[in-house]
């Protein structure tokens, strides 16, 4: 199809939050647009899939994190989705179920408190190191922040900016939509003008308008909103011309995906008495380990979450390797007659999907800036988004989504200025 004429004010590549977002401003604002979806589906990395059960699984985001400021709280209420307001559990907990002791976890807690306050205090120096440097040399506890490092930004903690968690804001309170976070987006995508399975390959802002190139489709526009992440324009999935500007691609470069994935095992009896919806650590010798959780909101399920290389790896190996892993691991904290043999009922694999090409985006050491970079505009008429670009609330739904809004309403302006020139 060739839309070549076509007088469309805004096309907006990627139906995720961020997409999502910046369509709904758009569309209320009176103005056209469309939104380009490589995918079948809308969410991007908040994917809902069903057990054959019917258990809700998400594959990507569950959590509404600082939900007291989580704009999707709100957005979930308006649409009549339920959340559970029960938090995840603190550390404390997490280590008495992983069978440490209470002098331990008083220890621990003692570590990780330093720890954090010297992470805060580095994060305020000019010099951007490692937040590896802020480990303390020898502690048995090490493995343990790392593997938080590793769940919270799929790199391990020699590659990840300590200057980063200046800009982090979060609240501790974790809340999640009930009927899960994908099918949250998909309600909130309801209505919109979505093309799916249209993956945009081109993207010409040679002329005064931009003419983009999706599937067999090629449209033109006054604006583009583009909001795929980091790691797929890094890939150069898309061709842009001219090319972008170079310190853009090297924000694109500097702001890589970390690996986190997620594997869901059938589990209709709980581990060790263990009370529903609670988490539990693999390991507390070895960064590489899962960090579990036993039938979240109550649903025959035992969740892994990986990140780094442990994910990885596993992601390359395959179900059967997953469910080797966790056994282990399982048997290791709870004994061998813990657990039968597990079945895994769903996985994701988001390093090898070509439209996500990782979990959520980290700041190397040097290039927590970049975040600002990879958000600015270009030549005024391509305009970016998504969790990558948030300084605050990177890796998270609600961060992608304020971003998306703030790419809207930044294209919005610049067409109310060409309307009036
Ligand atoms: C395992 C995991 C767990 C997570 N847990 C949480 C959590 O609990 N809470 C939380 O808030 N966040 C969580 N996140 C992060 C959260 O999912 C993301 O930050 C957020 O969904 C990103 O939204 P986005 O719009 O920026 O990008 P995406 O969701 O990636 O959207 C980009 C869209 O662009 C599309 N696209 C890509 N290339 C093209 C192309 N060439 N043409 C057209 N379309 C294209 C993609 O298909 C996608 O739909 C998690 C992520 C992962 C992977």
């Amino acid at each position: 199809m060739d839309m070549a004429e076509s007088d469309i004010d805004m096309a907006i590549v990627g139906a995720g939050a961020a997409g999502i977002a910046a369509a709904r401003r758009v569309v209320a604002a009176g103005k056209s647009c469309i939104l380009l979806e490589a995918r079948k589906r809308a969410g991007g990395r908040a994917w809902t899939v069903h057990a054959p059960d019917g258990s809700v699984i998400d594959l990507g985001a569950a959590w509404m994190h600082s939900a007291e400021q989580n704009p999707m709280v709100p957005l979930a209420r308006s649409v009549g989705s339920p959340i559970s307001t029960r938090n995840q559990d603190d550390w404390p907990k997490r280590l008495r179920l992983s069978g440490l002791s209470p002098s331990e976890i008083a220890d621990f807690s003692q570590a990780q408190d330093a720890y954090l306050a010297r992470v805060d205090a580095a994060a305020q120096l000019s010099e951007d190191r490692p937040i590896a440097a802020c480990l303390d040399t020898g502690s048995r506890w090490n493995p343990l922040l790392s593997a938080m490092t590793t769940w919270n930004t799929g790199s391990s903690p020699d590659k990840v900016s300590t200057t980063a968690r200046r800009y982090r804001s979060y609240t501790g309170t974790n809340w999640r939509p009930e009927h899960g976070y994908g099918h949250l987006l998909e309600q909130l995508a309801g209505g919109l003008p979505i093309a799916f399975g249209a993956p945009v390959t081109m993207i010409d802002w040679s002329g005064q308008s931009v003419r983009v190139t999706a599937g067999d489709m090629t449209l033109r526009a006054s604006c583009v909103i583009l909001t795929v992440p980091p790691s797929v324009l890094a890939a150069e999935a898309v061709t842009f011309f001219p090319k972008l500007p170079a310190a853009k691609v090297t924000a694109i470069e500097e702001l890589p995906l970390g690996v986190n994935n997620k594997i869901y095992f059938h589990l209709p009896e709980t581990i060790d008495g263990l009370p529903d919806d609670t988490h539990f650590v693999g390991s507390l010798t070895n960064s590489a380990t899962g960090s579990y959780q036993i039938r979240p909101m109550g649903r025959p399920l035992l969740e892994m979450f990986l990140g780094d290389a442990i994910a990885r790896t596993l992601e390359s190996e395959g179900a059967a390797a997953m469910a080797d892993f966790a056994g282990s691991e399982i048997r290791q904290v709870f004994g061998s007659g813990a657990v039968k043999p597990l079945a895994p009922v769903a996985a994701s694999g988001w390093l090898n999907d070509p439209y996500s090409r990782g979990g959520y985006s980290y700041a190397m050491p040097g290039r927590a800036e970049q975040r600002d970079v990879l958000a600015a505009p270009v030549g005024e008429r391509l305009f970016f988004a998504g969790e990558a670009c948030s300084k605050n609330w990177h890796s998270t739904v609600h961060g992608a989504w304020t971003t998306g809004e703030k790419a809207a309403a930044a294209a919005l302006a610049h067409l109310d200025e060409g309307s009036l020139r």
